[in-house]
């Protein structure tokens, strides 16, 4: 089996480009570009320069001792969350901003909820002295207070969408918009491995940089290039696409994956797409989506702002589909308690959204041999979440 995207844009039932005819041109463009700017030498050079000296890569990776005790294996943590502003939503925006510069681009555009790529984007704009213009649900502006002056204090205009739920499909509905209009001299850099081809496959190489240096730190690290287990946290799949990259047809490393529960997969307060959505098409995908019978989108909900997104990208769709990657759900009081742990025994205060990773090792070290070498990207640090930590303190052991 090859899980990589084929030259239609497909992964197996997923994936594709439908969008509107205005945007054939510039989404054609892209498609025919992407691959040959960011193989060049030009855009390598500088793309990596910046991920080492701006975003401080090579990201460590960690062996988690306690935790290796606690599990019964050995847990090596990806350390996203020492990047530049925090995530690894940076990697992909300073790739998209450098090819935008390549094809002559004037201006960006972006979508965001919790704020976060919104931050990354605005920040390489800044680098890059280039226009940004967020497009954000009015809600999420208010909820995302802290995100939006940062976005503000980098330069970026913050546009407030009142459509809809005013919520993160609402701010991307108007990008596309937006997009439409000024399809020449925007270039729209999406956060996820969502949108249409060639946005997934293009995102996954980009944040491919993970794997790229987990191969070569687990070969000075143990010897051998590759884990038994890799797990991450899926949203629109973008952390979990990187982490997974350079290992997708390798069958000797399995994969579990993330997704946020919410209140639970059978109440209908949750973000498991991949569990509970159907096939559908969304911002320009074939994908799995939380929809109703009648193709109405349910507004998604999970604790964590960043994994709220209603459905989950078509790499992720496939390996679920084809049984190549282990799927769960981690609930609301999981990712919680989950985070406290890593707080309490590695002393490192994790992300919402990485605590979905690391809520599922519980349900799955059962699986686990003493010397099996397990991977976990812990894709973003734990700051922007501290209020709800605080006002969640039951949750703490
Ligand atoms: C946005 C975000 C996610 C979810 O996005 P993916 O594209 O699925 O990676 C996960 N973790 C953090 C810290 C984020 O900011």
């Amino acid at each position: 089996m090859n899980y990589n995207v084929n030259e239609n844009g497909f992964y197996g039932n997923y994936g594709g480009a439908y969008i509107p005819e205005i945007l054939y041109k510039t989404v054609e463009d892209l498609k025919n570009c992407y691959l040959p700017i960011i193989n060049s030498d030009g855009f390598k050079k500088e793309f990596h320069a910046l991920l080492k000296d701006y975003v401080g890569r090579p990201s460590p990776l960690y062996f988690a001792k306690r935790m290796s005790e606690k599990y019964g294996c050995q847990l090596y943590l990806k350390r996203e969350d020492l990047n530049h502003t925090g995530a690894h939503k940076i990697n992909n925006a300073l790739g998209q901003i450098l090819l935008a510069k390549k094809m002559g681009k004037k201006r960006i555009i972006a979508e965001t909820g919790a704020g976060q790529h919104g931050v990354a984007t605005a920040t390489v704009c800044a680098l890059m002295n280039m226009p940004c213009t967020i497009f954000m649900g009015a809600l999420d502006v208010e909820r995302q207070h802290v995100n939006v002056e940062r976005m503000k204090m980098l330069g970026a205009t913050v546009h407030p969408v009142e459509s809809g739920n005013k919520t993160l499909k609402d701010g991307t509905n108007e990008a596309i918009r937006e997009w439409c209009c000024n399809p020449a001299d925007t270039f729209y850099i999406i956060g996820s491995t969502v949108g249409p081809h060639p946005y997934p496959d293009m995102v996954a190489r980009l944040q491919s940089v993970i794997s790229e240096e987990i191969k070569w730190q687990l070969e000075e690290k143990i010897g051998r290039d590759y884990p038994d287990y890799m797990m991450a946290c899926v949203g629109g799949g973008s952390n979990a696409a990187g982490t997974i990259y350079h290992y997708l047809n390798d069958e000797r490393v399995r994969f579990i994956l993330g997704e946020a529960g919410g209140l639970g997969i059978n109440t209908d307060m949750t973000a498991a797409s991949l569990e509970v959505g159907t096939t559908g098409i969304l911002h320009g995908s074939r994908i799995k989506l939380m929809q109703t019978e009648d193709g109405q989108m349910i507004e998604p909900y999970s604790i964590s702002a960043g994994l709220d997104y209603p459905g989950t990208g078509p790499l992720h769709c496939n390996l679920y589909e084809t049984g190549r990657a282990q799927v769960l759900a981690a609930n609301d009081d999981e990712a919680l308690r989950a985070a406290f742990e890593l707080t309490r025994l590695e002393g490192i205060i994790p992300a919402l959204e990485s605590a979905h990773a690391l809520a599922l090792l519980p349900k799955v070290a059962s699986q686990f041999k003493e010397d099996d070498v397990v991977v976990l990207t812990v894709s973003g640090r734990g700051d922007k979440d501290l209020d709800t930590y605080l006002s969640h303190q039951e949750c703490m052991m």
